[in-house]
């Protein structure tokens, strides 16, 4: 897509870090790191969310992250990672390119654990959501 800085960043256009990359993911370091090594993985086809992806590519795309996470491993030897992406605006998504960001996790690092994104559950009970669902 013209304008998309990642997109930009596939067609080497911008320069980036890679830390793996296949025929379908890139993996490259974050210029705004928020830990050692935090990393960004891309599908090589502009998909603005996960709901963009069909199955094919949805598979690759995790083998991907998977392999990014390992050369991760392998180099710096973090003690757990936070992995996830954000989706939509409302959770904080700036490049509407799909991207996975892999923070590594260090004993001490003073970092704080997914549930820490929100804590803002509503009125409704669990039990009145489940029933949306059955
Ligand atoms: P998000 O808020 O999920 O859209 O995150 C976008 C991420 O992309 C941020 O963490 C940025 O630091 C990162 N980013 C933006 N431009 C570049 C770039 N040229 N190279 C590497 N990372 C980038
Ligand atoms: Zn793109």
């Amino acid at each position: 897509m013209e304008d998309c800085i990642f997109c930009k960043i596939l067609k080497g256009e911008i320069p980036n870090h890679t830390v793996y990359e296949d025929k379908n993911v890139l993996a490259f370091l974050d210029i705004y790191p928020h830990a050692k090594g935090h990393t960004i993985v891309i599908p090589k086809v502009h998909a603005e969310t996960y709901f963009d992806l069909n199955e094919e590519l949805l598979t690759s795309f995790s083998n991907g992250v998977k392999r990014a996470m390992e050369n991760v491993q392998n180099k710096l030897q973090p003690d757990g990672f936070n992995v996830g992406w954000n989706q939509n605006k409302v959770a904080g998504q700036v490049v509407p390119h799909l991207h996975m960001h892999i923070i590594p996790r260090y004993e001490g690092d003073g970092g704080g654990s997914i549930h820490s994104i929100i804590k803002n559950p509503g009125e409704k009970t669990v039990d009145e959501i489940s029933k949306l669902f059955e």
